[in-house]
């Protein structure tokens, strides 16, 4: 197999060609979808080439766990599409946050991290890392004076997304990589919200690119999927050998469907970015109306962060719009048992819409005064747009709101 156009041409290319041939490698066969190979293994063509491929010396895939030719392409399209030295891919996203945190953390070290997380991630945060003697600082991700007070102590690893998962706060990326660079850390970004196509942090000097590209990348509701992207000497140091002995790889399979999902990537996320600003639009106009109290997206000027979201995210606001109503819980179950279209669901950057009550399901874990503190109320749904007709959700919004 050399039939993988090189590097740095692929790097020359425009991105809606990067994400369509990025990567692809055809086998002798000449086919044009990518092959899957579903092999956990790979035989040599004698003992000396088993040994060098053991060594390093030899080119070629030695066993799935740590190479696949599948997974090799997604991988090198996603590096490729942002830029990025090197990708690897996880089983799933949090497969791939846990990966970028603990292979680079030991006893006594520091973290400081925004505080609104994606669930799993405040489970990493809260209860593994400080069972290892690994201390963890919070700070309210768009208050820049509290990352410089955190920051003043030296620091191993900040950690951060942004747009936040669910309340859509949004961190000035170049702000924070320059004071944690200064406290010595090294900066590791969810960039799930955002997607690639519409921010790419490395530009920003930061070190760690995780996804979950269960999300938009599959975009379809498909599989699981993650990847963690980085320079050449994170991955000699840290990531490597980690990923290669604890073995959270991505199937051959489902490297295929993402693949596949990367191909189609900037039309769908565009298309969700136009549906999203309609439904948040609409939802903003609609406040007052019946129980509905609040509703935010980055792209609203009603955003706090709108200017630097704008600045930060291609000048898109995303695909997720948020809505608060009164009544509490009960006030948001009823809203969503009264949709008729939009699922209820906690995915996100599906083509179909889905809706999620963060703080009975995904933030269920978080204590309720935490909960409240990053603005997670039992009122509060987060709504990820999908690729439907966007007045055909408006309208579901409109019969289910009241
Ligand atoms: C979904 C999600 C994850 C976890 O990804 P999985 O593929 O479900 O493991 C991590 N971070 C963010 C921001 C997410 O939305």
């Amino acid at each position: 197999m050399a039939r993988r156009t090189p590097r740095n041409v692929a790097d020359k290319w425009k991105l809606s060609t990067k994400l369509v041939r990025g990567g692809t490698n055809r086998s002798d066969f000449g086919e044009t979808g990518e092959a899957i190979f579903m092999t956990s293994g790979f035989r040599y063509d004698s003992a000396e080439v088993a040994e060098a491929r053991f060594k390093g010396e030899a080119e070629g895939f030695t066993y799935s766990r740590l190479g696949n030719p599948t997974t090799a392409m997604f991988e090198e399209r996603m590096a490729i599409l942002e830029g990025a030295p090197l990708a690897r891919a996880t089983a799933s996203g949090m497969a791939a946050v846990h990966a970028a945190l603990m292979c680079q953390l030991k006893t006594g070290d520091r973290v400081v991290s925004s505080r609104a997380l994606f669930g799993s991630c405040r489970y990493i945060l809260d209860d593994i890392l400080p069972r290892f003697g690994v201390s963890v600082t919070y700070v309210d991700g768009g208050d820049l004076n509290q990352w410089e007070d955190a920051l003043r102590a030296p620091a191993n690893v900040v950690f951060l997304e942004t747009p936040a998962n669910p309340t859509l706060d949004v961190i000035d990326l170049k702000a924070v990589t320059d004071l944690a660079h200064k406290a010595g850390a090294c900066v590791v970004i969810d960039n799930v919200f955002a997607t690639p196509i519409l921010q790419r942090p490395m530009e920003y000097g930061c070190d760690v690119v995780v996804y979950s590209a269960t999300k938009h990348i599959d975009g379809q509701g498909r599989c699981l999927g993650g990847a963690v992207l980085c320079g050449q000497d994170f991955f000699d140091r840290h990531l490597n050998q980690y990923l290669r002995h604890t073995g959270p790889s991505l199937s051959p399979f489902n490297a295929w469907l993402l693949l596949k999902g990367l191909e189609t990537l900037e039309l769908r996320v565009t298309r969700h970015c136009e549906n999203a600003a309609k439904v948040a639009g609409f939802l903003d106009g609609a406040k007052g109306q019946g129980r509905l109290k609040a509703a935010s997206y980055p792209g609203l000027p009603s955003h706090p962060q709108h200017n630097l979201a704008l600045a930060q995210m291609s000048g898109q606001g995303g695909s997720v719009v948020t809505l608060e109503v009164e009544g509490g819980r009960a006030g948001a179950f009823k809203l969503m048992n009264r949709l008729e279209l939009i699922d209820i669901s906690n995915n996100l950057g599906d083509s179909k819409s889905l809706v999620t009550h963060p703080s009975s399901t995904t933030h269920q874990r978080l204590p309720a005064p935490e909960r409240e503190r990053v603005g997670i109320t039992e009122g509060f749904m987060r709504l990820s747009v999908g690729l439907e007709d966007a007045g055909d959700l408006i309208a579901d919004l409109d019969q289910a709101i009241g």
